[in-house]
């Protein structure tokens, strides 16, 4: 659950200053986005991509989390392209992903460099500061992802536990790791890894969110599918 906050770099938190090694590069974005295109600007300049969140694996341990790695951080181009290139679908916001060892993080960056170009903070791509406290629970996929026998009882537990038919145990929203992916816009489909063909489990969901003043999408979901198999093989960004 996020809460706007100072968290520090040391805490999980969206829009917060990320735990950055001082002599690792900051990540910037190069592709042409929909302000320097109305600028008429066919070679923009790069730009500096903001903090979207950093979660300790102490918040949240669960089976995403490799023996390399206990820190997850996200980090995306704070404008808008109408055509991202992949891994990114369409009017998904580009990302970057880092895996670290917090403990392998020497002198920390102060702050990164400001984005040169940025969409207004209305827009829904500059995340506020907000510290993150965890809530451990039980996602159930949404009962179009399974066989009719098992979707009925998921179908029956529905609604059993919500209340007045509303649904509070199918791809649960909100910011999470793992769980069940929503399906907004599109029927449920498999996502595949484009290099070994494996189906992507869900990896994280960046929901929109007042308290976090992330908008992505109609209102959606950023999701973002990792390989089971190799993380190295990549990740599948899209929007829900
Ligand atoms: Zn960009
Ligand atoms: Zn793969």
């Amino acid at each position: 659950m996020p809460e706007r906050g100072e968290p520090t770099v040391y805490e999980s938190s969206i829009g917060g200053p990320l735990l950055w090694p001082a002599d690792e590069p900051w990540p910037h974005c190069c592709l042409p986005d929909e302000q320097a295109m109305q600028a008429g600007d066919s070679e923009p300049a790069s730009s500096a991509m903001v903090p979207v969140l950093q979660v300790f694996k102490k918040d949240a341990p669960g089976p995403w989390w490799s023996a390399g790695a206990d820190l997850l951080q996200l980090v995306w181009c704070p404008n808008v392209h109408i055509d991202p290139p992949v891994p990114h679908e369409d009017v998904a916001p580009v990302v970057e992903v880092r895996w670290r060892l917090a403990g392998d993080v020497g002198d920390v960056l102060d702050a990164p460099p400001p984005p040169v170009r940025q969409e207004d903070e209305d827009y829904g791509f500059s995340p506020r500061a907000c510290t993150l406290t965890a809530v451990h629970l039980i996602d159930f996929p949404s009962v179009f992802e399974l066989p009719e026998e098992l979707g009925a009882g998921v179908e029956r537990l529905v609604g059993e536990t919500g209340g007045a038919g509303e649904d509070v145990i199918t791809r649960v929203g909100g910011c999470k790791f793992g769980g069940w992916p929503s399906w907004g816009i599109t029927d449920p489909y498999e996502v595949r890894c484009r290099t070994c063909d494996s189906v992507m489990p869900l990896l994280f969901t960046v929901a929109s969110d007042d308290t976090t003043g992330i908008t992505v999408g109609r209102w959606g979901d950023l999701r973002i599918f990792a390989c089971p198999v190799e993380l190295g093989h990549g990740y599948w960004f899209d929007v829900q």
